[in-house]
This record gives structure tokens, sequence and C-alpha cells, in this order.
């Protein structure tokens, strides 16, 4: 077969090789040979250029329909697309609430219409009617027009009765529920940690047992049904120690966690900074480093953003009335990159993270460089250095602690179905 694009010379797990599409699928990726020569109508030079699959983000909040003053679908696909993303996974908390086949069908059409080769959005469905938590939602009707899983966001099911039925549910449609664990009662959403910080800046404050009592509930009930819980974003040393004890047992739980725990720690919510304002809120040194071991280990399975953009008016106010949120769709890629670079994390752990394991939790096509594979992947220049500002942002909001820091890494080609979507 003759290949229509031909990626020359491109560095994948360290060796030079070349990568041959036709009809946007990988033909073969070959060891690169100086003195080869391809026919195709597309030869591009990648010399010097790293090779990534296309990253899945199986957790973020583009915001469309009803908050378009935040981010919409064009511009939070935009912020996928250069930050090396393929596919993304948009929560249901939009307004109205993803709980119809209407609005599913809406954030399809409307990130087709954006962009049309992708990066795709693959939403999430929610749970109960309006994100309640009274009554579930018309799961099967959402599954039909596009879901590919089930949450309730950031606003937990208290019902444990109705939790279960929404498992067993969802199971039977062949997707699986997302679960963000936070006891409802215990400071919800206060987006700082209970601990030193807390109680030197006088503000109510989230334990980290809030989220770990919930991981728990979880586990114990994905055990019971023997059917697979995935749990969002978790922040942790105790949600890792429980996760652990359930995976050493078999029990059928997967699990997440974002950049932002893995780099922060409370310490940057001193001076009442609301940008460091997240849910759950950033934790200690010590939770740090047992969430860069969890992943080592693949006790932690995802990585994920929790994209989470807010417009600049409403994170400049006090911090008791600040929304929680970071964006992380534009500096996640460089952002753990890094810690690669720092041996915190292997090349394979981060490919693991970012692209099989969410993958296959979800049930979604990934591009693993192997004949017949979607063409998904981009080229990303390991020397550029760019500064995190309003003007190298794509998404629409800029709430990131990041504002101002200098990240090394660019990505320069993004191939989506063999198409450079950049
Ligand atoms: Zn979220």
């Amino acid at each position: 077969m003759t290949p229509q694009l031909v990626v020359r010379r491109a560095v994948w797990k360290g060796k030079s090789v070349d990568v041959l599409v036709a009809d946007g699928r990988i033909v073969e990726v070959l060891p690169w040979r100086k003195d080869q020569s391809f026919e195709a109508a597309w030869v591009v030079d990648a010399q010097g250029l790293l090779l990534f699959p296309s990253l899945v983000d199986c957790h973020v909040h583009l915001r469309e329909p009803g908050f378009e003053y935040k981010e919409d679908l064009a511009s939070g696909l935009a912020a996928a697309a250069s930050g090396g993303f393929g596919q993304v996974m948009p929560m249901a908390n939009t307004s109205p609430v993803n709980d119809s086949a209407a609005t599913t069908r809406f954030i399809l059409d409307q990130a087709r219409a954006a962009w049309p080769h992708g990066p795709m959005a693959r939403p999430i469905g929610a749970l109960t009617k309006g994100l309640a938590g009274q009554e579930l939602s018309v799961m099967a009707e959402l599954a039909e027009a596009g879901c590919v899983a089930f949450s309730n966001d950031g606003k937990p099911v208290e019902n444990t009765e109705l939790f279960r039925r929404a498992v067993e549910y969802a199971w039977d449609l062949g997707l699986k529920v997302i679960d963000h664990c936070e006891d409802p009662y215990m400071a919800p959403g206060a987006g700082v940690n209970e601990g030193a910080v807390s109680s030197r800046l006088g503000l109510p404050a989230q334990p980290d047992v809030a989220e770990a009592l919930h991981v728990a509930r979880d586990i114990l009930l994905a055990q019971y049904l023997d059917i697979p819980i995935h749990v969002a974003h978790v922040s942790c040393r105790k949600s890792v120690e429980l996760l652990a004890w359930a995976k050493k047992r078999g029990v059928p739980i997967t699990a997440e966690t974002c950049p932002h725990y893995l780099l922060f720690t409370e310490d940057l919510v001193e001076g009442y900074n609301t940008l460091a304002k997240v849910n759950p809120p950033l934790r200690t040194r010590d939770d740090v480093l047992a969430m860069r071991q969890a992943l080592r280990t693949g006790v932690v399975d995802a990585l994920a953003t929790d994209h989470a953009p807010h417009a600049a008016h409403e994170k400049e106010t006090e911090f008791e009335d600040a929304p929680c949120g970071i964006t992380g769709l534009d500096t996640a890629l460089c952002s753990t990159w890094a810690l690669v670079g720092q041996g915190e994390l292997s090349a394979d752990d981060f490919l693991r993270a970012w692209t099989s394991a969410p993958a296959s939790i979800f049930d979604l096509p990934v591009c693993a460089f192997d004949p017949g594979d979607p063409a998904d992947f981009f080229l990303f220049d390991p020397k550029a250095r760019w500064v995190v500002g309003p003007e190298t942002l794509r998404s629409k909001s800029k709430n990131t602690p990041l504002l101002g820091a200098e990240m090394t890494g660019r990505v320069t080609a993004h191939f989506l179905g063999g198409i450079n979507v950049l």
C-alpha cells in the first residue's frame, strides 16, 4: 500500500523511526534509515522531535452548553489539540446538564463542527437527573446518544442504594460510573486541605479523610457487586492505601489523578491564592509523593486534567467565594513530561497513564503505533521553551497556578486520523 503520509526520523522510545500512514491508520513504523526513500503524498521531516500517541483525557469540563464565557467546545478542543490530546471526556455539569440525549447530541455536533477531524469529545452523561442525586437519568438514552461513561461529577450521590443501581444499570449498558469521592458533609467544596495552612488562614477546609471515606465505600461496593467503578481525581495517600488494598484483592476499581496533585502542595494557597483553589484540594508533600508512587506502581491507573476553566472575575474574589478549579489541557503534557525528565515517572508510566490506561478503562480507540491503529499522534519539540500566559494558552480561561511559569516542550504538529489539525 502506498502511504499517504510519512513522518520521517521522529524519536519513539529512544529510537529514530519513520511512521507510515494510509487511510487515517498506521501502516507501519520502521527504523529510520538514511538511504530509505518513500513515495508518499506528504513527507514530514521530524528530525529532533519526539513522537507521542495522542493523549486521552478522561475528565474535563468544556462548559458548553451554558457557560461559554468560561470555555466552549471549540476553545476547549483547541487547548486539547495543542496540548497533545486526541480525545477528551467532558463532564455533565453544563447548563442544561448533560442528562438528555438532545444535550449529548448537541455536544457531539458542536465538537464535530468546530474540529471535524478531532480532538474528539466523548461526553460523560449525568448519573442522576439534573445531577440532583434523587432520580437516575435516562441512562440507556444517553448511552445510545454517545455518552461513554456516567458520573454525578462534583455532587457525589449520597444515597448508596441509588448509587448501587446506577453502577448496575451502567454496567448493563457496557459503561462505567466515575465517582467524585467526597463526603458530602465534611466541608464540601472547601477547596483547601484541612491542615496547617487552612488553620493559619482561618479557612473552612476539607480533610483528606473526606475523600478516603468515599473511596472506601466505592471499593466495598465494587467488590460486592463485582462491577468496576472508576474513582475520579484521587489526591491523598489515604485513598492510595485503600486502592492498593483493593487492587491486591482483585477488586475491579480504577482511579485517576491530576497533574496538580503531582506538582503542588497546600502551601500554594498561602496568601489566599484562588488559583490554587481546587476540589479535591491540594494536599501535603507526603500526599504528592504518594500520588507519584501510585502512578509508578499502577495503583492509580490514569492521569486526567480535570480541566476546570473559570473566568478571571470569578477567581478574582474572596477565597471562600471563588469557584474551585484549575485549567490543565494546555499545560498537562509539559508539566507531567517534566516529571519523566526528573526521574519521578518513567516514560512508560507516562504513556500508560495518558493513553492505554484511560483508553482501556473507557473502551476508547488508541494509537500504540501498531498496524491498523488510528493515526492519532503528535510531534513534540522537547527543547522549545514557552511561558504560560494569556497569549500562549488556547483555553478561554487562564486559571492555572502555572501562570508565568516557563515550560519546556511544545507540540509542533498533531495528526488525528493522519491529518495535522494544528
Ligand atoms: Zn471535575
